[in-house]
């Protein structure tokens, strides 16, 4: 862990200053030093947090380019059936005239 990580730690001000501070590569304020999950701030979801590992992993074990930039958030609420949304709302899709499929189901 960086020095300047520790410093902050002691200092106690680390969370509120990553929440804010993360960048799309997940990296803190602190160079070398990274958040990822619910920690960095943001949504709070697991799929999210999962997504952010992927990153860290294309970045720092592939040396890629991976970016939180752009990502859809989808979210499912648990219910029977499951509701899902990813990112756009009906209404946007048909104004944006896109090629858009629905699906309803019957509860
Ligand atoms: C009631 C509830 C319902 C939720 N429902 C959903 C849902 O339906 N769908 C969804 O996508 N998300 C849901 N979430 C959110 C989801 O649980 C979180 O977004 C996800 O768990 C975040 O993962 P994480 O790895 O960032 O943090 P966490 O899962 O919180 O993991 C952090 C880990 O770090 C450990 N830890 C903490 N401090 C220390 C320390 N000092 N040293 C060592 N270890 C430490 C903790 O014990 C924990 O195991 C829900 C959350 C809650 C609270």
């Amino acid at each position: 862990m960086a020095d300047g990580c520790l410093t902050s730690c002691e200092q106690g001000d680390v969370t509120s200053r990553w929440a804010r501070e993360v960048d799309e590569y997940l990296e803190t304020s602190v160079p070398g030093v990274y958040a990822m999950g619910d920690i960095k701030g943001g949504p709070a979801f697991t799929h999210l947090s999962y997504d952010d590992y992927r990153i860290l992993r294309a970045n720092l074990v592939r040396h890629e380019k991976a970016s939180t930039r752009d990502r859809i958030v989808p979210y499912t609420m648990f219910i029977d059936p499951q509701l899902g949304r990813a990112a756009i709302f009906t209404h946007p899709l048909l104004a944006e005239g896109l090629n858009t499929l629905f699906a309803i189901f019957d509860a």
